[in-house]
């Protein structure tokens, strides 16, 4: 598989390997001898290039999410001086590789808590993680034109949307958007104090919630769940731990 933000090649060693790169291309350009030996040390690069978003399976996406969010409880995320790498190297297109749907919380921003670059996943938010067409639509385009091969939908603990559902909260707009929440009330077995107070049933209704939400996505889609079918992409559930910074992904 590509080089994807592996723990053994750190972030010095990558910014060295794309000097070498850039330098390779530099000799290439000017017809040197030494352009096979740069090629050689080629690394995954600053973003994720066509073919490699092209060479990766869906578990091995999700592998690099979980790294990600090794690095990132360990405190030991990539350095930021690299955006600019980043972001220079996505300007002319962009592979994602996978589409994740989460919630808008501030405390859970998934790039960071996946230590994933600019240009490594389209990433769609909104209040308690809810789907409807535009969403859906987002992920067909994703994965059927831009060939993302991974949806994840991403809940978290402790949700104000997930919460606010259970309290029976009422806001213009927002009343609507928490209806979408509600039959993973119904639908989560607990015992204990069913309230908007106890975050043990909040974080167990968030979790169903996630859980009908992947189910739904294919249920509504055709092309979606065509691609399923195929074993061309995967649509799985997550759950994230804003106390421990954990990210764990549903069976
Ligand atoms: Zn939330």
């Amino acid at each position: 598989m590509c080089d994807l933000h592996d723990e053994s090649t750190p972030c010095t060693t990558r910014r060295e390997a794309l000097t070498t790169l850039r330098t390779g291309a530099l000799l290439g350009a000017l017809g040197a001898l030494f352009t096979s030996n740069a090629a050689e040390a080629a690394p995954a690069g600053p973003a994720l290039s066509k073919s490699q978003q092209a060479a990766m399976t869906a578990d091995e996406i999700l592998a690099m999410m979980k790294r990600g969010n090794e690095r990132f409880r360990a405190g030991k995320t990539h350095a930021h001086n690299e955006l600019r790498e980043q972001r220079e190297a996505t300007v002319a297109g962009q592979y994602p590789a996978a589409m994740l749907l989460s919630c808008m919380d501030s405390r859970a921003p998934a790039e960071v808590i996946m230590d994933l670059r600019v240009g490594d996943i389209f990433n769609a938010r909104v209040a308690g993680n809810v789907i409807n067409e535009d969403m859906l639509g987002s992920m067909e385009f994703a994965c059927k034109v831009a060939g993302s091969k991974v949806i994840v939908v991403m809940g978290h603990t402790r949700c104000g949307a997930v919460k606010g559902t259970i309290a029976g909260a009422k806001l213009g707009h927002l009343t609507g958007l928490l209806e979408r929440i509600r039959p993973a009330i119904d639908a989560t077995t607990f015992t204990g104090e069913r309230t908007a107070e106890n975050y043990a049933f909040v974080d167990a209704v968030a979790e169903k919630h996630v859980a009908l939400t992947v189910a739904s996505i294919t249920e509504r889609s055709t092309v979606l769940a065509e691609l399923v079918r195929a074993g061309t992409i995967k649509v799985v559930g997550a759950m994230y731990d804003l106390e421990s910074g954990a990210l764990r992904f549903l069976a």
